[in-house]
Order: structure tokens, then C-alpha cells, then sequence
């Protein structure tokens, strides 16, 4: 009906190599949408995953990804590999499985914690599911890598890893299993590593744009991978797990978890007044204990029993302020940390919750800086219904360690300019390590240097969410009728909403039109189903597919077909030769940005 006038066509190649994908037809794919919003669904991805057919859930933590949702996901990988060979990364693909005596070698096999999923095989061999690979890639490194000629090196891999996580939820966002780019550099020295590992930030930050995400690269802390200086980058979304702090003042950004508290000193000093014991009948709560005396939080320090690898640990903290727990887990050098519960404490210090003070305590004790400057301050009276004014460390008790161990808050000072802080949540998306020479020493991994010397790998790790980004993106990207693709991840581009199935003219023109827009290089699903437009309408919206051409009766009045932007919701009436060109003309620009 239409003079395939395709003069004009950019070749297929330089629109999107991996898009020579067959057929797709609703009628015939596994698509299986859902009106209702699945119940078990918290945050907006989820439920989208879900009702959206792109995900199926097989138990906790462990999903299914439908047609759409692989799809999906492959957009995110092909972006990532495409930055990572540009940076001169090299792809291989390494066992899910791996010998326990690799990670004995490190010590991270008794380190990693319950994440790591332990397992014997037939022959009685201990063996984990790959949670991370340093160990194993560091085996390639010190049989495949000889001489610096070698170096650098990074070598990734995108695969699929396995944590045992304690609280899996939000869907995609925390699965037990998931699908991660891990990379790992080898280097010559600090210096070389320092190159490699801002080649990667550079490539983070090219990645995350090129999937069309408003994210903030900020400074991490290192956690069971270990190292001594990280960057994560986090996407900006309420439903994010993590804080992150940021400087109004300057360009300083972290992770709430790794934020350092600057401590200020109370420039008053007081002189140290008598120990008293007081009474404080059934006042348990830092509110209740000051209510009764009279007194602000910030004159009372507060005592909280943690189980730190299961053993119990006594911090000390300011009645107004919040334990760190990564800080804390970092200082006792444990895999896990988790506050006790009242029966815990009273075993281990035989005070019930609420009366315990570091004055003659029983267990392990660690405080926080602030604890340390305080002065005449009140604990309590390790006896039930008992408190104890005027305080002071040192003079009355003293601890085992004395660390940076809360949580920072918007009314510290900046700790790189003094200036005021705020916070935003974020989800974690990528993660670039320098990790030194820790892995390549345990594991002898050498080379030799130019000067003859053996010497360790300098080495680096970088991770990224494949799976993660999916749902984060859709965190960014939706309206309360689904999902809305940024064009670079939507798996596909154009969604056909062909209105007259049983009518030969409008049925010519959708699949002349079909095939013309997969000519032109795009990705498009073209709903072939015999059901009302509205019910269409809704699947198509819900499925966030950035461009919809409906094909329907403004055809045969005077032959225009009408296209709708899933973002703005702008709509355009065009013949079928302009849609095609402008499709092809808009969706060719939205993925060279
Ligand atoms: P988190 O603090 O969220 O647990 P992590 O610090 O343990 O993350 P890394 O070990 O740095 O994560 O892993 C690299 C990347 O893998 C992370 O930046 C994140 O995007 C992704 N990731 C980690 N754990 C999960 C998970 N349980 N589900 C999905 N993606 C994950
Ligand atoms: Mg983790």
C-alpha cells in the first residue's frame, strides 16, 4: 500500500548492533501483565517488575526474568561491556563455584559471614557459591601473569553471584542472587593502580549517564572486600537503602556509613564533680531518665550491648546520638554486628536493659569519641532503678578502644570544610575499590618487575548492579501508570497498538509499518491481541515502552497514525513514512547522548 520509500534509512548497524531480534508479537509472547499490585511488593520497582511481567519470584531473594525483563536487563549489560572494552577492560567468565581452600587463603572463608553459602560436594569438598571473585581471579593473576610486559590489566566478567543476604527485599534491588559486573585491575604499583582505578571511575560515570540515571558518585566505605580507598555510586531515589551526606559548601559526598565525624570539643571546661549514685525508679529510656532528672540527652551517655560475631560488646555513645554499626564492625575487625536483646544483656552483664553503665562493667567495652571530651555526665548504675551523676572517663571507668563510631548527622560540621551538611537517600549501583596489595600477599600472586624483582600485583576491584540498575532506573522513571524507560534501557523502543485487528486496511498498515520501523534498526513490539483499545492503552503505558504508535480509525480517515511519548505525553499525528523517520531520527539521538 505504501511505496517502501527507504532511501533515507541510516543503516542498521550504527542504530543498535544488538538489536536483530526476532519477531515480537504481543499475542504470541509470554508478557503476562497483572492489574493488581502483587501485595507483597514495598517500593515502586518491585510492584512494577511484577505487574509489568518482567519478573516472577521463585522463592526469597531469587527471581525469574521473563522475556521483557531479560531484555531489559541485556540493555544494561550492553552498556556496560561497551564502556568497559572502551576502557580497555577485557571480558572472561568465571565458575559460580568455588573450592573453600581458595578462600582460606585469604581468611575470608571464616570472614565473610552467613552471605557466603557453604556447601560439600560428593567427594566431601568444601566449596561457596561466588558472592565476589576476588580469590579466583587473583589464581588467574599468579598463573597466568609473569612479568610487568603484562601489565596493566583489568579483566571482567558480568555473571551471576550469589549472597546469602539477611534480609532480601525490594525485588531486584537486594536478591540473594543477582547479576553483577565484577572487574578487577593488576597493576605495577600504587601509582599504576591509581590510573586504573580512575579509568574506571570515568567509565562508572559514562555508564550511568548512557543509562539515562541521576546518580552522585561518593566516598565508601571498603566492607568484607576490604581495601583502603572506594567510591560509590549511588543513584538518587527515595526507596534507596543507603544515606549519603553531602556538603552544601563543597563537593564532599559520602556514604552515611562511612561519613567521618569532626569532633568538637566543649570549650568549657568544668572541673570534675563527686560520683553520685542516684535513684531513677523504672526509668529505663534515655527520654524517661531525663524527664525524671531534669536533664538534656547530651548529658547522658548511653550503653548498648552489641553480639559482634555472636560475642557481646559494650559502645558507648552520647544519649542523643545513633551508633554506626559499619563503623563499629570495622573497629572490632567482625563480619556482623547486631544489637542484643534484653535477655542477651542481662546474661552477659547481669544488669537489666535500660540500668547498664560502663562504671565496672563485665563485657568488652568501646566508645565513641565524643564519650571522651564529655564531662561530669550521668550512665547507669549497672542495678536496676540506679543511675550515676557526674561521670567522667578515665577517672571512672576506662574502655578498650576509643573510635569514631556514630552515625554523623546534618548538624556536624562538613568534615572536609566545616561547611553544613544535608543528606538524600541513594541506591548503590556501582562500587570501584583500590585495593591494594591485601588479596595478591595472601595469595602469593607476583610478578616480576622491570628490575628483576618479584613483586605483588597492585590490584582493584569495581562492581556494578546489572539486575540493581533495573530497578533503580524504574525508581527514577515511573508515573502512577508504570513504568517510563529512559530510551537506552527500555527493551523496546516502540510499542505497535494495532486497533484493528479484524480489519484488513489497518491491519496491512501495522505490520507494513512493523517491519519498516525493524528495517530502520528499532526495537518494537507490536500488541496484535483482539482486545478493547483501552485495555491496550493501559499494558502499553504500564510496560513504559517510550514511544506508542497507534494504528487504528484516524488511518483510514486520512491515513495519519498517532504517536505518543510515554515521558511527556506529547501526541503527534503523522503519516507512516514521517512516524518511521521521526521515530527513527528521535530514538537514533536519545541513544547517542
Ligand atoms: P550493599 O551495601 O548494597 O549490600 P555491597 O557493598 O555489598 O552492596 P558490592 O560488594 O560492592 O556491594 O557489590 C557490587 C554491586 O553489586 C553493588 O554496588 C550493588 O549495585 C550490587 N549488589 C550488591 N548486593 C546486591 C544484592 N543483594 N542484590 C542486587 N545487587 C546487589
Ligand atoms: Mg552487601
Amino acid at each position: 500500500m505504501f511505496p517502501a520509500t527507504r532511501w533515507w534509512l541510516v543503516p542498521f548497524h550504527k542504530i543498535n548492533p544488538a538489536s536483530k531480534k526476532n519477531d515480537m508479537r504481543y499475542s504470541q509472547t509470554l508478557l503476562p501483565t497483572l492489574k493488581e499490585t502483587p501485595a507483597e511488593a514495598e517500593v515502586v520497582s518491585h510492584r512494577l517488575l511484577l505487574r509489568a511481567g518482567f519478573i516472577r519470584k521463585l522463592t526469597a531473594g531469587i527471581y525469574s526474568y521473563l522475556p521483557i525483563g531479560l531484555a531489559a536487563m541485556r540493555k544494561v549489560e550492553n552498556i556496560v561491556r561497551e564502556e568497559m572494552n572502551r576502557a580497555g577492560a577485557q571480558e572472561l567468565l568465571m565458575p559460580m563455584v568455588q573450592p573453600a581452600d581458595m578462600w582460606r587463603e585469604t581468611g575470608r572463608y571464616e570472614k565473610y559471614g552467613p552471605e557466603l553459602v557453604r556447601f560439600r560436594d560428593r567427594h566431601d569438598r568444601e566449596s561457596c557459591l561466588g558472592p565476589t571473585h576476588e580469590e579466583v581471579i587473583t589464581d588467574i593473576a599468579r598463573k597466568e601473569l609473569h612479568s610487568y610486559r603484562n601489565l596493566p590489566i583489568n579483566l571482567y566478567q558480568i555473571q551471576t553471584k550469589f549472597r546469602d543476604e539477611i534480609r532480601p527485599r525490594f525485588g531486584l534491588m537486594r536478591g540473594r542472587e543477582f547479576v553483577m559486573k565484577d572487574a578487577y585491575s593488576f597493576d605495577v604499583s600504587d601509582e599504576a593502580a591509581g590510573v586504573s582505578y580512575m579509568k574506571m571511575y570515568e567509565a562508572y560515570k559514562k555508564i550511568f549517564t548512557r543509562c539515562g540515571l541521576s546518580f552522585r558518585a561518593v566516598q565508601a566505605d571498603s566492607g568484607a572486600i576490604g581495601g583502603s580507598f572506594s567510591h560509590e555510586f549511588m543513584v538518587l531515589a527515595d526507596t534507596g537503602e543507603d544515606t549519603i551526606v553531602v556538603c552544601k559548601d563543597c563537593e564532599y559526598a559520602a556514604n552515611m556509613e562511612k561519613a567521618v565525624v569532626k569532633l568538637v570539643e566543649d570549650d568549657q571546661a568544668q572541673a570534675p564533680a563527686e560520683l553520685e549514685k542516684i535513684e531513677t525508679p523504672g526509668k529505663r529510656k534515655v527520654d524517661a531518665v531525663c524527664d525524671f532528672l531534669s536533664i538534656e540527652p547530651k548529658q547522658l551517655v548511653k550503653t548498648m550491648v552489641y553480639k559482634a560475631d555472636g560475642k557481646p560488646v559494650a559502645v558507648l555513645v552520647r544519649g542523643d546520638r545513633e551508633v554506626e554499626e559499619v563503623k563499629l564492625k570495622n573497629l572490632l575487625g567482625v563480619a556482623d554486628v547486631e544489637l542484643a536483646d534484653d535477655k542477651e544483656v542481662f546474661e552477659a552483664t547481669g544488669v537489666p536493659t535500660g540500668y547498664l553503665g560502663p562504671v565496672s562493667i563485665k563485657i568488652r567495652t568501646v566508645a565513641d569519641q565524643e564519650v571522651a571530651v564529655m564531662q561530669n555526665f550521668y550512665v547507669g548504675g549497672n542495678e536496676k532503678n540506679y543511675h550515676l551523676k557526674n561521670v567522667n572517663f578515665e577517672r571512672d571507668f576506662q574502655v578498650e578502644a576509643v573510635a569514631d563510631l556514630r552515625q554523623i548527622t546534618t548538624s556536624d560540621p562538613c568534615p572536609e570544610c566545616g561547611g553544613k551538611l544535608d543528606t538524600t537517600e541513594g541506591i548503590e549501583v556501582g562500587h570501584v575499590f583500590k585495593l591494594g596489595t591485601g588479596y595478591s600477599e595472601s595469595m602469593n600472586a607476583t610478578f616480576q618487575d622491570r628490575d628483576g624483582k618479584e613483586k605483588y600485583f597492585v590490584m582493584g576491584c569495581y562492581g556494578i548492579g546489572v539486575s540493581r540498575i533495573v530497578a533503580a532506573a524504574i525508581e527514577q522513571n515511573h508515573d502512577e501508570n508504570g513504568i517510563i524507560f529512559p530510551v537506552p534501557l527500555a527493551p523496546y523502543t516502540v510499542i505497535i497498538v494495532n486497533l484493528g485487528v479484524n480489519d484488513e486496511t489497518i491491519n496491512t498498515a501495522a505490520e507494513t509499518l512493523y517491519r519498516d520501523l525493524q528495517t530502520a534498526g528499532l526495537e518494537v513490539l507490536i500488541d496484535d491481541r483482539d482486545e478493547r483499545p483501552g485495555f491496550k492503552f493501559k499494558d502499553a503505558d504500564l510496560l513504559g515502552i517510550p514511544y506508542r504508535v497507534t494504528v487504528g480509525k484516524s488511518f483510514l480517515k486520512n491515513g495519519t497514525l498517532e504517536i505518543k511519548c510515554r515521558k511527556d505525553g506529547t501526541i503527534q499525528e503523522l503519516t507512516p513514512e514521517e512516524t518511521v523517520r521521526s521515530l527513527q531520527t528521535t530514538i537514533l539521538a536519545e541513544l547517542s547522548k
